[in-house]
């Protein structure tokens, strides 16, 4: 069986990274579902989804890498091309990637204790953020 759900989100933009864990626990729960697996995607090619300890030095530390190998102020082709500023935004959804999937078992993410699901995005702007969450197992 597979279940459906929008996750709907704002966000501030420049590397904003929202914790996503509880919305995505409550989606595996209300479908019903008892063992499977749930995928969160960002239709937009300049959000991320990952994982990582949600306190304030990880953070810092996941933002100050990705200005070190994809900083926001190098000459991006692409704000030649559209006359965008946002080519770092492309690059670090990119690499980050736009999904992550997550196992769940007797209804509950197989997370790790200090492993959060996390939203980064990666725009210039603020944004309204429409995330899909894919449930797929069985009862
Ligand atoms: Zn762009």
């Amino acid at each position: 069986m597979v279940v459906t759900r929008e996750l709907n989100l704002r966000t501030r933009g420049h590397c904003d990274i929202q914790d996503i864990t509880s919305q995505v626990a409550n989606a595996v729960r209300e479908s019903g579902l008892r063992t499977g697996i749930v995928t969160v995607f960002c239709p937009g090619s300049t959000g991320g989804l990952t994982t990582i300890e949600y306190e304030s030095g990880a953070l810092a530390d996941l933002r100050q890498v990705l200005d070190e190998i994809v900083p926001p102020d190098r000459d991006y082709r692409h704000h030649l091309r559209w006359g965008d500023d946002n080519g770092h935004s492309h690059i670090r959804s990119a690499l980050i990637g736009p999904s992550l999937t997550v196992p769940f078992v007797e209804g509950r993410l197989t997370l790790g204790t200090w492993q959060q699901i996390v939203f980064l995005d990666f725009d210039t702007r603020p944004r309204s953020r429409r995330l899909v969450v894919q449930v797929l197992g069985e009862q």
